[in-house]
């Protein structure tokens, strides 16, 4: 899929009933003497027991699921922009995956970091492993900006779902990439505890995600530049989300069509500057 330029190894889940039915099975099988079968069952008992942090964000329950897949506050503002604001809900750059992003020629512009989205931006969703065609890209991304990444999520980090940080914690650990702990889901919310943690103006920042409503609205409302990589897949994802996802789409590309163009950005003076930032495919690492 070619870039639109916009002006301006699946873990293994255990749930903790199987840890219960594991408590269940030892008194039986030592009581019938099979010492093998025990020896297997405690060394599966130490391998659910090793993987609870990790498992834990694989395995959230439905209700967190559907409490993270409904943002009034987001569809009420979004409902706003909308009526009143809809340049808001334009990304400045639309591209693929990350592989299309120059990530020198934003340094050069003078961008200082990146705040990311995790599902369907640099995982697909719900899982830890970084999508293979954003790997080598990030990683670069990493180098350019000289480790100011951060990860600002609508699940992990975030007080409501993620109060003690253990999820946070897993993330990054498995993606290297610091989780910003934070109050409000995207896109409410200022810019003072990112600019806080990168030490710089919103302005100067960039912000990558796949939604309209969430991701880019956010980055937008804050002066950031905006970049939306499509989504790897809708597998996994709450119908809450696939039903707004399509709206917010649906609703995108009409305001496209119309001639709408996204906020102006200080650092991006014209449709052709942003085109510096698209890279070509024979540029991928
Ligand atoms: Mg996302």
């Amino acid at each position: 899929m070619a870039p639109r330029l916009v002006a301006g190894g699946h873990t293994q889940q255990v749930s903790v009933p199987d840890v219960r039915r594991l408590h269940l099975k030892l008194p039986a099988l030592a009581w019938r003497g099979r010492r093998a079968s025990l020896v297997h069952v405690w060394a599966a008992k130490r391998d659910v027991v090793g993987m609870d942090a990790k498992s834990a964000v694989q395995e959230r329950t439905l209700m967190q699921r559907l409490g993270q897949s409904f943002n009034s506050a987001g569809i009420a503002l979004f409902a706003r922009v909308a009526l009143s604001d809809q340049p808001l809900s334009l990304p400045h750059l639309s591209v693929a995956d990350l592989r299309w992003i120059d990530w020198p020629a934003l340094k050069a512009a003078g961008f200082h970091g990146c705040v990311f989205d995790k599902d369907n931006t640099l995982t697909e969703p719900y899982e830890l492993e970084l999508h293979p065609h954003v790997r080598d890209s990030l990683a670069e991304c990493s180098r350019v900006f000289e480790g100011r990444l951060v990860l600002y999520s609508n699940s992990a980090g975030l007080q409501q779902f993620d109060p003690d940080g253990k999820e946070a914690a897993v993330l990054e650990a498995a993606l290297g990439i610091p989780v910003l702990r934070h109050r409000e889901k995207k896109p409410s919310g200022g810019s003072e505890d990112i600019e806080q943690h990168f030490g710089c103006k919103a302005e100067q920042l960039i912000m990558v995600g796949d939604r309209y409503l969430t991701d880019v609205v956010f980055g937008n409302r804050n002066g950031m530049l905006t970049i939306r990589p499509a989504p790897f897949t809708s597998r996994g994802e709450p119908k809450a989300v696939l039903l707004a996802r399509s709206i917010e789409e649906a609703c995108a590309a009409r305001w496209q069509r119309a001639g709408v163009q996204p906020p102006s950005h200080p650092l991006v003076q014209s449709a052709a500057a942003a085109a510096a930032f698209i890279r070509h495919p024979d540029a991928w690492q």
